[in-house]
Parts: C-alpha cells; structure tokens; sequence
C-alpha cells in the first residue's frame, strides 16, 4: 500500500457498521489482523499481506479450474449396459431440450456466469487495470452485490445427493472434470474471502471528507450520518447518492419491512403448490412416477440413506418454512412488538441469509438428475412444474432477507458500553 493511501487512512480512522450502524474507530491494521464490530460482529476490514496479488491469483486459479472443469465430461453412469455421460455445459443445454429453460438459465447464471464474472472482477480491481472510473465502479458495486447469487457450492452438494439417489439404480462414475470443479469451488469461496472490501473502494477512489464530527460507540443515525451500503464510506445522512461510488442510499432502507413482508407472503403462497404439485417425473420401463419433494425425501429414507434424506429433509423443507417464519419474526421484533436481545436477534438474521440458498439443493440434484438419466424407454428423468415454483420460492425468501434492513434491529440500543473495535490475528496467507 502506497504511502498517500496510509495518509488516507489515518486520517479517516471511522468507520459505521454496515449490519448494526454503530460507529467504531479503525485502528491502522496489522498484517494478518481483521477487525470486526463489537457490537454485531460483522468483519469490517481485514489487511491481508498481499491484498491484491493473493485474491488475484486464487481468481486466475478458480478460472483456469472452471475452463478443465468444462472440457471433459463431469459424471458416467451405466445401467444394464447403456451408458449415459455429461459435462457441465450438457446440463444446461438438457433442460433446454425438456423445454425448462428456466432451470437451464438458472444452471448458467448461478453456477457459472455469475461466479466466472465475479473471479474476472477481481483480477481487474486488484490488478488496477487501466479502466475507465465508471466502470471500475460498476464491476466493484456488482462484485458485492452478486456474491450471494454464487452457488458453486450448492451446485457440487446437489450432485453429490444425485451420485446417492443414482446408486440405487446403476454404476456411477465420476469423469475427469470432477476434480477440477471441486478446486474451482474451494477457489472462488477463498477468492471472496481474501478480497477486502474497505481496502478495495480505497483503491478505487478516496473516502469522501465528512466536516461533522463524530462520536464513537454511537449510532449513525443519532448523529446524522449514514454508512454507504456498497463503499461503506460515511456520509450525511440527507445526501441521496455516494460521491465514490454513485449507489442510491438511504439512512435506513424505505419501506423496508413491507416489502420483507409481501416477498414473505408471494413465497408463502408458492410453497404450498411447490410442495403439493412433482418436481420430477421418472420414466421406467413405460411406468410413470411423479415425485415431490417430500416424496424424494421418503424414497432416499427407505434405500437406507439416512443422512443425505436428513440433509434434503432439512434444506428443502424445514430451511424454507423456518426461513419465512424467521424473517417474520425479525420484521415484527424490529417493529417494535416483542423485546427480544438484538444480539441474538441479529444472529438469527446472519443464519437465515447464510442458510437460505441452500435450499437450492434440490433444485440443482433435479437438473443433474434429468440431464444424466436420459436412456430411452429403460429410464428417463425429466423436471416437473414442482422445481421452478420451488426455486421461486427460495429466490423470493433470499430477496426478502435482503431487503430487511438489519440496523433496525439495533435501532432500540442506542448506547453501547463498549465501543472497542474486535482485532483477532491469524488470517491465513496474511
Ligand atoms: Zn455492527
Ligand atoms: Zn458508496
């Protein structure tokens, strides 16, 4: 880091807690350090030692990883001779063929566009390739904002969960893309770790200057200021738009509580007809088995895999439910009703952002399923209605989570008694 930067930072040493709006001060790191909200425990910057150069080349990595992981084929199955075998392209390019284009998209998109966009954005950034402003600015506000819409992960679980439905039925085999894929899982997930957001906006352009002074271990909102939900820079709280980085803000987001609650009840009402109404259909032999979700769930427990039909069981049907009455809940506790600890409070809103996309598992196990088991007359599958409405549902329980504006849960504390930003060493690589 350059010396200009170093000035920069001392003399802008605060910093507003994005998740609990508290204001901390942020002490010039130390190699290794990263510092995190007393408060709610949000990590606001950590200082890698090599902040660029390390998310650079675990993103060239991850690239390379996904164009092996698409070369070859990705899983062989064999039954009673006829063998069936696919890449990662033929998944979507099968559900074109069964005419759901929308699982195909949704295959692209989450799995490889979104995160191949991601990795590319981060080489740029950190690399300080010569790119004009607004562009630089635009990579980095959609970099954040698609970080959660990467489901490489749930991608690889999903297909972990069709190599046990598929053991019952015939040999299966994993093709030489496998391996490549799981790096370029490991890969992008570390990406996104080793890249701090605080250090990457200072690269991009300077901390706009704030002339009110500001005490520390209050909220934002009593004194007047705000904190930039993409740059995390401080501003005043009546200015609309960020002078870095140009996004639209607000001291607390409007409406946010009822648009949560109508994202809340369009989920409610398609998770009845997504539980109700089969998500795949299995062709054997010219005998015709439509099964929901719940069903997939009791035919995996009674082959005797216990573990992977508690897995699904509790993704795809307890994650969804439970999400929607937490989210609920958080609404009316931040309304006011219920004088619930906002610790614990905000706890549950961490969980219900991390756990909710990974009820997209059964939607991806689907997609695998129906584009490996293609064998004529012997064995087909194909998606039903059941999996788009499903995967309707757990897009609009992920929107509703993050349109809940999380600093309202804090707004009943304004006085904290201990302001101290948390330091913890030993970031790894750092
Ligand atoms: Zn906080
Ligand atoms: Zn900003």
């Amino acid at each position: 880091m350059c010396s200009h930067n170093h000035l920069n930072e001392s003399c802008h040493n605060k910093i507003l807690c994005p998740q609990c709006d508290l204001l901390v001060a942020l002490p010039v790191l130390e190699q290794g350090t990263k510092a995190s909200c007393p408060r709610c425990h949000t990590v606001l910057s950590a200082k890698w030692k090599y902040p660029a150069n390390q998310p650079t080349a675990i993103a060239i990595s991850a690239l390379v990883m996904l164009v092996i992981a698409g070369l070859f084929p990705y899983v062989k199955m064999s039954v009673m001779g006829i063998e069936s075998q696919i890449s990662l392209l033929n998944i979507a390019h099968a559900m074109f063929d069964v005419n759901y284009a929308s699982l195909g998209w949704f295959f692209i998109l989450f799995v490889v566009a979104v995160p191949a966009f991601c990795m590319v954005a981060i080489i740029l950034l950190c690399q300080k390739v010569n790119l004009p402003l607004w562009l630089k600015i635009n990579l980095a506000r959609t970099l954040f904002q698609m970080k959660t819409w990467c489901m490489v992960e749930i991608f690889l679980a999903g297909v972990l969960v069709s190599f046990v439905k598929l053991m019952a039925y015939g040999d299966i085999t994993l093709g030489i893309s496998f391996v490549p894929y799981c790096f370029f899982c490991l890969l992008q997930v570390r990406a996104f770790q080793c890249l701090d957001r605080y250090w990457l906006w200072q690269q991009i352009g300077e901390i706009p200057k704030l002339e009110t002074p500001l005490q520390e271990g209050k909220s934002g909102i009593s004194q007047g200021v705000r904190s930039c939900h993409i740059c995390m820079a401080i501003l005043p709280a009546e200015r609309k738009y960020c002078p870095r980085c140009h996004a639209k803000g607000y001291v607390r987001r409007p409406n946010s509580l009822q648009n949560t609650v109508a994202l809340l009840i369009s989920s409610l009402i398609l998770y009845v007809p997504a539980n109700v109404l089969p998500v795949m259909v299995t062709n054997t032999l010219g005998s015709r088995l439509d099964s929901t979700i719940m069903s997939g769930v009791i035919l995996l427990w009674g082959d005797g895999s216990y573990p992977v039909a508690i897995i699904i069981f509790i993704a795809s049907i307890m994650v969804p439910s439970l999400k929607i009455l937490a989210v609920g809940w958080l609404c009316l506790d931040a309304k006011g009703y219920g004088n619930r600890d906002p610790a614990r409070m905000h706890f549950i809103y961490e969980l219900v952002e991390w756990v909710g996309r990974w009820s997209m598992i059964d939607v991806f196990v689907i997609a695998v399923l129906s584009s490996l088991v293609q064998m004529g007359r012997l064995m087909s599958v194909s998606p039903a209605i059941g999996a788009i409405l499903f995967a309707a549902v757990v897009i609009l329980t992920m929107f509703a989570a993050m349109t809940f504006d999380p600093r309202l849960t804090w707004d009943r504390c304004n006085v904290v008694s201990q302001s101290r930003i948390r330091l913890e060493k030993g970031l790894q690589g750092g």
